[in-house]
């Protein structure tokens, strides 16, 4: 039996009475286990095995191919949007997607844990804007390991320097220099307070993965644009929480 807190992020129905719960876990990283009994209106989790709860859990680890099996769940919290926003509810729906697929089974990410927690603890309180889920990617794909190159350029490795706009190519992981850009297809187009305001997200400390305010002026549509872009071609397809996400 090992102790964890823990973040569901996907249920599938497993059997007429049970759940496969995905979670996220603190030690463990990402996990799937069988919720015995979770579907049932008198369960022995609560409601602790529900999407985006975040519980003390408690699992019977399995060495081999088999699933493990949650033996018990103690709610910290579930997420419930301020006021029935929706836009508050797609975006921690993408705290879960995001961690579905950016992570490996079994890698654990206790920083990124944390930093999930703590923005979904925010978001239940506070309205969302597109600076809050800024933050959010950003830190993740820091932690991850897969934040792009803002300052050099991806080919030569330069310093950029912003005239009036940045090109950003997707496909090779971030901004490219005015010599490098010839023959890079896709290329995105930022302006520079956008790039400006993008690097001073990425240069903030993990601490502030919970601040609500923009960062500096800059157009959120634009970067929500090349931040889809980017992650897209990351995944090698659209996410399904993109379109939903606040400009
Ligand atoms: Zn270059």
């Amino acid at each position: 039996m090992e102790r964890t807190a823990a973040l569901v992020i996907r249920l599938v129905p497993w059997s007429e009475a049970s759940y496969v719960v995905e979670l996220f876990t603190r030690r463990f990283g990402k996990v799937e286990a069988v919720a015995k009994g979770a579907r049932r209106a008198k369960n022995p989790f609560d409601t602790a095995v529900e999407l985006l709860a975040v519980s003390d859990a408690v699992l019977l680890r399995k060495r081999s191919e088999a699933l493990d099996i949650l033996a018990e769940a103690k709610l910290e919290f579930r997420f419930r949007p301020p006021g029935g926003r929706l836009e508050n509810l797609y975006a921690a729906y993408y705290v879960a997607e995001m961690l579905q697929v950016l992570t490996e089974p079994e890698d654990a990410q206790p920083s990124l844990f944390d930093a999930a927690v703590a923005v979904l603890e925010l978001w239940r309180r506070r309205e969302i804007n597109p600076w809050m889920v800024f933050r959010w990617e950003t830190a993740a794909l820091k932690l991850l390991g897969v934040q792009p190159s803002l300052a050099h350029c991806v080919e030569c490795g330069q310093r950029v320097v912003p005239k009036t706009r940045v090109a950003f190519a997707p496909v090779h992981g971030g901004v490219v220099c005015d010599r490098c850009r010839g023959g890079k297809r896709p290329l995105l187009v930022l302006s520079a307070p956008t790039w400006k305001a993008w690097m001073a997200l990425a240069q903030e400390p993990l601490a502030a993965v919970t601040s609500t305010g923009p960062v500096r002026v800059g157009s959120s549509g634009e970067l929500r644009a090349v931040l889809n872009q980017y992650l897209a071609h990351l995944r090698g397809k659209p996410w399904r929480m993109h379109p939903l996400l606040p400009r």
